[in-house]
Formats: C-alpha cells, sequence, structure tokens
C-alpha cells in the first residue's frame, strides 16, 4: 500500500525517544525526511545518526524546549529554509509531574502546562502559517487517555491533554478551509521511559484492567500517526484516535 509519504517533510516534536522515535522511524522507512527536537542534545544526536544509517533519509534535529515560543518560531524558519516546506507537524513532546492536587505545586502544575499545551499551541501557530501559504498540512496532536477519562494524581497532565483534545477540534475547524488536517492520538498506558518507573504491582493490575491484557508499545502508536498522516485519511478532521487496547471504550 503506497502511503504516499516519500519526500514529505514531517516535524516531529519530542522524537529523540520513546513514541517520537518510533514514529520518526516509521516515517523514515517510508522515505520522508524527518525532522526531531528535543532538550537534550545527545539524545538528539543519536536519534539523528540512527535515522540517517538506517534509513539513508534527510534527517535534522533540533535541541528546542516546545515551551519556549521564541526558540520554535526559529526553529520553524529553519525548517523552510532548509526544507522549503513542512508537510507533516506531530506534537509528541510531552512530560508528566504527578502529585495530588493538594499536594501539587505551582512549578508542578506550570511545568506542565508549559509543555504538554502551550507548547502544542506554539508549534501549531508557527506550522499553519507555512501550511497555509501550501494550503495542505497535516497536525497530529498526542493527548492521553487521561485528557478523556481524568486520572487522579495527575491534574496537570489530564488537564493539558484535555485541552489538546480541544485545541486539535479547534484547529480543524479553522484550518478545513485551507486543506489542513487536524486530529489527535489518545494513547492508553505505553511502555516508555515515562512509564518505565511504575512498580510491577501497578503494571501487573494496569494489565489486568486492559482487555487486550497487554502494555502498547511505541510501534502502535506510530502505526496510526503514519495512517493519520498518509493520504489514507484525507476526509477524517478533528477527531480522536484511542489506541489503548480497550482499556477504554
Ligand atoms: P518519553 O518520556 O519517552 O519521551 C518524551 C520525548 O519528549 C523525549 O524525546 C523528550 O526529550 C521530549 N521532550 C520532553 N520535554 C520536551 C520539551 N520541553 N521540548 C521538546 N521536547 C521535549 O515519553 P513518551 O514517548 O512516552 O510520550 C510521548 C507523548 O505521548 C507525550 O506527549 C506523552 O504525554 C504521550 N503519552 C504517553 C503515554 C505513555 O504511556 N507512554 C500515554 C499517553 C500519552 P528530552 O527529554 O530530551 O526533551
Amino acid at each position: 500500500m503506497n502511503l504516499n509519504l516519500k519526500d514529505k517533510v514531517v516535524f516531529i516534536t519530542g522524537g529523540s525517544r520513546g513514541i517520537g522515535y518510533a514514529i520518526a522511524k516509521k516515517f523514515a522507512s517510508e522515505g520522508a525526511n524527518v525532522i526531531i527536537s528535543g532538550r537534550n542534545k545527545e539524545s538528539i544526536d543519536t536519534a539523528c545518526d540512527e535515522l540517517s544509517k538506517e534509513y539513508g533519509i534527510n534527517v535534522k534535529g533540533y535541541v528546542h524546549d516546545v515551551s519556549s515560543s521564541i526558540e520554535t518560531v526559529k526553529i520553524f524558519e529553519d525548517i523552510i529554509n532548509t526544507f522549503g516546506k513542512i508537510d507533516i507537524l506531530i506534537n509528541n513532546a510531552g512530560i508528566t509531574k504527578d502529585n495530588l492536587i493538594l499536594k501539587m505545586t505551582d512549578e508542578e502544575w506550570k511545568d506542565v502546562i508549559d509543555i504538554n499545551l502551550n507548547g502544542v499551541f506554539y508549534c501549531t501557530r508557527e506550522a499553519i502559517k507555512y501550511m497555509m501559504k501550501a494550503r495542505a498540512g497535516k497536525i497530529i496532536n498526542i493527548t492521553s487517555i487521561v485528557g478523556i477519562t481524568g486520572n487522579a494524581g495527575q491534574a496537570n497532565y489530564s488537564s493539558a491533554k484535555a485541552a489538546v483534545i480541544g485545541l486539535t477540534k479547534t484547529t480543524a475547524k479553522e484550518m478545513a478551509g485551507r486543506n489542513i488536517i487536524v486530529n489527535a492520538i489518545a494513547p492508553g498506558f505505553i511502555k516508555t521511559d515515562m512509564t518505565k518507573n511504575l512498580s510491577d504491582n501497578v503494571v501487573q493490575q494496569m494489565k489486568d484492567s486492559i482487555p487486550l491484557k497487554r502494555l502498547g508499545d511505541a510501534d502502535d502508536i506510530a502505526n496510526v500517526a503514519l495512517f493519520l498522516a498518509s493520504e489514507l485519511t484525507n476526509y477524517i478532521t478533528g477527531e480522536v484516535i484511542s489506541v489503548n487496547g480497550g482499556m477504554f471504550m
């Protein structure tokens, strides 16, 4: 099946590890030009080296904190200067700083909102400037199951992820007339650095509560990102696709 992603330019925020890196590999395997970002230079450099060696594609990495609108503006300018266009934006960068509401500090609240929500807004605002001129583009926002269900201990994270769903739908409505398609993926419990410190007991409880009886792999999310970025889904916009093994239906 031809997904028509060859020579497309895709920017994956937080593409150095975990779900973002799995997405980067999928797009690289389809011949796209892949751009990734993250705060840690070493992991960006390692990921870029692996991607270009393994797939022989054009790849570029940026040290980037998505919560900085100033850095974001500069990176998009550089992407356009280097590649001439941006076809696909994947707003994937995210962090957790869990605590119960009573104990949550201002900093824990603000850091998670700044990265997981404001970062999506800053990147979207820049990407659509260029996509509008091209009258084409795809934006995929990585939200979370807890943005739909809520989760004790994650007031900051679940609020940011719920807001990303609202932002996804609003962007889809504002941009539909310019042929810019905007959707979100809501992963359930995926095996990455973000979830690796949970106790065996908690992981077993999670598995027991998932109808498909396993945690998700980063590739389970990457496959759906590829599908949503492809021309197979040009009539889907403003949707949230749950990828959670049936954990929430
Ligand atoms: P990881 O912690 O494995 O990777 C996070 C990535 O985001 C890294 O590349 C990290 O690089 C980057 N990142 C973090 N903060 C910033 C920032 N301020 N600016 C730019 N890049 C940043 O997480 P996952 O792969 O698990 O998560 C990816 C997305 O999926 C997140 O949005 C997460 O909320 C979401 N998700 C994950 C689930 C899971 O179970 N794993 C479930 C539901 C949603 P660096 O640290 O170098 O900045």
